[in-house]
């Protein structure tokens, strides 16, 4: 401001410069020029000022000629300006008018006179709006450049022949090219040439005004090593509309595309333990909806997995169970634990199916959005379970029998031993009733006896076994039975059989059972035919009765565990038979008809001579 003050003292005298303006006639062009125009001595002082500046910076308020040009404009660069004053050469300076908040452009012309500088034209130009507006775009600039530098994908520019321009360094970190080696070309990152059709197309679509968005293909880094990228591919036009160059940002995807794959891969993994596994797995919305139901579903339950989808996921529960499930469920989404359970579900036949339940909820961003049910079918396990309390109970029996047996032994010896006393002793008339209870104890003896040989813990010892004494002790186990039911069972035995290479005792318990089975078929006054016959290299036993039959449905169930049509059967006769006769290498065989009769033919390989002459 002193500076001003000071310059402001300086007078000299301007007459000769007005005189100048005035005469020469330039007044008026200069007065009614739309740009704002003052004369200025070269001391700084305004001599004049045309209409446009008076408007402009004075609102028409009168001002004093003398004053310095200081007093409208703040130069940016003031030193140099007033330097300058008496240059002959034009100048240009910017600078601002605060009181009006605007921004100058200032031309400073020199007026010549007799080749000298007299004065100065200084012409005031408002760039508020444009100076504005370059700062803006500089902003912009900054902001792009920013972009372009921490951005993480590669970016570059195309010129119309499609040669790169300007890459930003994340080109460099993706593709380990340098810019220098990538600029000036077209693209070099391909894989091969026969890449060159696909940039080709990408360019002309561009060329066509159109965006590629989002486009997967496959690059080549310097090292080799092939890449998956998106390539977003733009026109880039100038003020003017039209096409400059374009723009390419290409995002390197490969560890998102392994991850997908990974995520695939697991997936169709999972799907493949869904669709082959024997358990059913449904899939539940958290409203209790089946949204997917394995293909297993048809085995355990005799419904295709689409009858599932779309229905309530415990439709086909047994009404005893649905309750405490609903609860349990309830508990579940609660908990968000996994809960475990056995319940029944209806077959498609209509039979109730035994199954266990694992129900685990799907916990995705806080929130339960599905849950898995894994169901098992437990009917075999619980046959197996069954199977297995029943041989516990089997040989628990097996052992009773065993014990009783040895119990009855001993008071039968000294039974004898006194009924052989007596019996020496005894008069004529009383020595028959001796000699038949003697007999009879004999026969106690015998069944006795025999059951403590089945009863026997069974390894089994091979050795050579005439069927035929085999058959006469089973027939005095059986005899008193079939003689209450009043059951004939009649022999027919081959003489000169040769033996069977097998166990004895369970050999006799294989049959036992397939004759107990004949007998417990045949109504009072039927007969059962036992034959025993050679047949080329085998023994043939046949147990024939004419009982009630097998029904032809039941034939293929026969030799199943538990399967019994008798009130206190067990089911498991004939599969302890089969199984022992298999282990002897024979055969069994059954035809059965209808409340005609049945017939059990077993054959067992004969010892060969070679055996039998050691
Ligand atoms: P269980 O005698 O305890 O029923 P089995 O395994 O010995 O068990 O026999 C299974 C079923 O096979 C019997 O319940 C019966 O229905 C049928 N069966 C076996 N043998 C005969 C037969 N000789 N005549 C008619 N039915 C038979
Ligand atoms: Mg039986």
């Amino acid at each position: 401001m002193m500076q001003v003050n000071e310059r402001f003292r300086r007078t000299s005298n301007n007459t000769e410069l007005q005189q100048l303006l005035h005469t020469d006639g330039y007044q008026s062009l200069f007065d009614y020029s739309s740009e704002a125009i003052l004369v200025i001595d070269l001391e700084g002082r305004i001599l004049h000022m045309n209409r446009a500046c008076q408007t402009i910076f004075l609102n028409t308020r009168e001002y004093d000629l003398n004053t310095s040009i200081e007093h409208i404009v703040e130069f940016d660069d003031e030193s140099s300006f007033f330097n300058t004053l008496s240059s002959t050469e034009t100048a240009q300076f910017t600078g601002t008018n605060s009181s009006l908040n605007r921004k100058l452009e200032i031309n400073s012309i020199p007026i010549i006179k007799d080749n000298q500088v007299a004065g100065r034209f200084v012409q005031l130009k408002d760039r508020t709006d444009e100076i504005e507006e370059f700062e803006q775009l500089k902003a912009q600039k900054g902001f792009w450049e920013s972009y372009l530098d921490h951005s993480g994908d590669a970016i570059g520019l195309f010129d119309m022949n499609g040669n790169i321009v300007k890459l930003n360094p994340a080109t460099e970190d993706i593709f380990l090219y340098t810019r220098e080696e990538l600029l000036g070309n077209g693209v070099i990152t391909i894989p091969d040439e026969s890449y060159r059709k696909e940039v080709d197309f990408l360019q002309r679509k561009v060329k066509s005004g159109k965006t590629v968005v989002a486009y997967e293909t496959v690059r080549k880094r310097k090292d080799g090593k092939l890449i998956n990228v998106e390539i977003t591919h733009s026109p880039i036009y100038d003020q003017n509309g039209k096409m400059i160059a374009m723009a390419n940002i290409l995002r390197d995807i490969t560890e998102r595309k392994k991850a997908n794959m990974k995520l695939r891969e697991s997936e169709a993994k999972y799907r493949l333990i869904a669709e082959n596994t024997a358990d059913m797995i449904r899939v539940l919305d958290v409203e209790g909806k089946v949204t997917f139901a394995s293909p297993s579903h048809e085995l355990v339950s005799g419904r295709q997995e689409n009858h599932y989808e779309g229905i309530d996921g415990f439709h086909f529960v047994h009404p005893d169970d649905l309750h405490s499930i609903k609860t349990q469920y309830q508990k579940m989404l609660e908990a968000r634990e996994p809960i475990h359970f056995e319940y029944k579900e209806i077959h498609m036949d209509g039979e109730w199916i035994e199954l266990e339940a694992q129900c685990t909820p799907v916990i995705n961003q806080g929130e339960i959005n599905s849950v898995v049910m894994v169901i098992r079918d437990l009917t075999e396990r619980k046959q197996t379970e069954e199977l297995l309390r029943n041989s516990d109970k089997l040989a628990v029996i097996g052992q009773m029998a065993a014990s009783i047996a040895h119990e009855i032994r001993n008071p039968l010896t000294s039974l004898k031993g006194f009924l052989q006393f007596f019996h020496s002793n005894s008069k004529d008339v009383e020595k028959d009733h001796y000699e038949l209870m003697l007999s009879e104890l004999e026969r106690i003896n015998l069944i006795v006896n025999e059951f403590l040989m089945i009863a026997k813990p069974q390894t089994a010892q091979y050795k050579e076994t005439p069927m035929d004494t085999l058959f006469s002790h089973l027939l005095s186990l059986i005899d008193s039975q079939a003689i209450m039911e009043n059951i004939e069972i009649t022999t027919d035995f081959e003489e000169g059989l040769p033996a069977v290479l097998g166990d004895e005792n369970q050999l006799k318990q294989a049959f036992l059972n397939f004759i107990k089975n004949a007998l417990e078929a045949t109504a009072s006054g039927g007969t059962v035919d036992l034959t025993l016959k050679k047949e080329g290299t085998h023994i043939c036993i046949r147990i024939k009765d004419n009982g009630c039959g097998i029904p032809k449905e039941n034939l293929e169930n026969l030799g199943k565990p538990f399967f019994s049509t008798k009130e206190t059967g067990t089911g498991l006769g004939l599969m302890i038979s089969q199984k022992i006769i298999s282990n002897h290498k024979g055969t069994v065989d059954i035809t059965s008809e209808d409340s005609k009769g049945t017939t059990v033919t077993i054959k067992l390989p004969k010892v060969s001579k070679g055996i039998n002459k050691k």
